[in-house]
């Protein structure tokens, strides 16, 4: 078990992933408070005479912000002073980095098989005349077009391809050049990956998948150490608004005691899924990056705790894919990813990845391994027979 420091439970005690997972953000009991304070509905706080104190207006502070913020910095850097800012999904805080960051003339690098909302953000970038440049995540090809850049963006295992890179190298060449590095950690979760530990300046997620894991809310969050970058991305959250409900804040956090549980039970399973699938003819490009036979899995077991619960695989074309969806009985065909509930989905039909026709990206939840692995193959067998009944 990895041990790390937590001001959750008081310095210098080492505890592990579980303990912090249910204990960060709470506050300093009270008497007679909740252990777990409610969401705080407030527009404005009461304020009189000068302007002070932590909570003044709503769109600038918010007490159930600040416990959230803490508990997402004790999970990406436990036991360090970091700075947690909390936003309304995951492109709000993705945006907040980029938007803040580059300015008229300077260069981005990005990844060219990142999340699909990326070209879109590429071409606001460029109509603020800042020169964009994609290399793809596997390799470590992003090394190849980092020179003179402002900001390297590092999504990582890549969504939906799952590839991974060396995030210590690349953050290394980037910082000898000057260039700030961000990491998408999305798809490991702080329990899988900690990008500040690896080097990068930023840490930015989606809340919306495996961190929150219910699929009942969304959120975004940017974590970094400097507390100059923290100031940019708070003035952009300011200026342009991006906050977080309370009552959305509230949720995450309160699902944030069970992301140790969660997350345990659904790397387990995406791993006896990718087992299952890996010597059938019917399935190819099978991708897992806990497989040792996967061609990321060197890397990410030096930079990765656990491998997330993302698998992907190809069928053999469209309508073997959509037989396979139709024929499961315990995995939704949804978007998103990292639910309790298992989530499948054909990806090529929203058209905004470079992906096969028969390409399925599959997130595993939290139902019994036995059961979720049977209803794969049972799905399997019935698409290969032409059926989906
Ligand atoms: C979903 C996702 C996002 C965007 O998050 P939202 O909460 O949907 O705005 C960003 N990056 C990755 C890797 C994602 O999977």
């Amino acid at each position: 078990m990895t041990e790390h420091h937590s001001p959750a439970v008081g310095a210098g005690t080492r505890i592990g992933d579980g303990t912090l997972a249910v204990r960060a953000g709470l506050p300093e009991p009270v008497k007679n408070e909740p252990t777990m304070p409610g969401p705080v509905f407030a527009a404005h706080f009461h304020l009189p005479g000068d302007v002070e104190g932590p909570y003044t207006y709503g769109r600038d502070t918010n007490p159930t912000w600040t416990l959230l913020e803490q508990a997402i910095g004790e999970l990406e850097a436990p036991g360090e002073e970091v700075h947690t800012i909390a936003f309304p999904s995951g492109m709000a805080a993705v945006s907040a980095v980029l938007l803040s960051q580059a300015r008229t003339g300077d260069t981005v690098v990005l990844p060219s098989d990142g999340y699909q909302a990326l070209p879109l953000l590429r071409e606001q970038l460029e109509a603020y005349a800042i020169q964009v440049r994609t290399a793809p995540t596997g390799d470590d090809a992003q090394l190849a077009v980092l020179e003179g850049a402002r900001l390297l963006w590092i999504e990582t295992p890549s969504n939906p391809g799952l590839d991974v890179c060396d995030v210590r190298r690349l953050v290394d060449a980037a910082h000898a050049g000057g260039t700030l590095v961000a990491v998408d950690n999305t798809l490991a979760t702080p329990l899988g990956q900690r990008p500040l530990a690896l080097g990068a300046d930023f840490s930015v997620a989606s809340g919306t998948k495996g961190l929150t894991g219910h699929g009942d809310v969304l959120l975004g969050y940017v974590v970094c150490r400097d507390p100059e970058l923290a100031a940019d991305i708070r003035r952009w959250r300011k200026i342009v608004g991006a906050i977080p409900g309370p009552m959305e804040a509230w949720l995450a956090h309160r699902s944030l005691a069970t992301i140790h549980l969660r997350a345990q039970r659904q790397w387990a399973n995406a791993l006896a899924v990718a087992e299952a699938l890996a010597d059938r003819d019917d399935v190819s490009g099978l991708r897992y990056p806990g497989l040792a036979s996967d061609p990321s899995h060197k890397t990410a077991a030096r930079q990765m705790r656990g491998f997330g619960s993302v698998v992907s695989f190809t069928l053999p074309d469209r309508a073997h894919a959509e037989r396979f969806m139709a024929a499961l009985r315990l995995v939704e065909d949804a978007t998103s990813f990292g639910g309790v509930r298992s989530t499948a989905e054909r990806r090529g039909r929203w058209g905004g990845d470079d992906v096969p026709e028969g390409f399925i990206r599959f997130s595993a939840g939290a139902e019994d391994t036995d059961d979720l692995v049977a209803d794969v193959l049972r799905a399997l067998e019935l698409a290969g027979a032409g059926t989906e009944a």
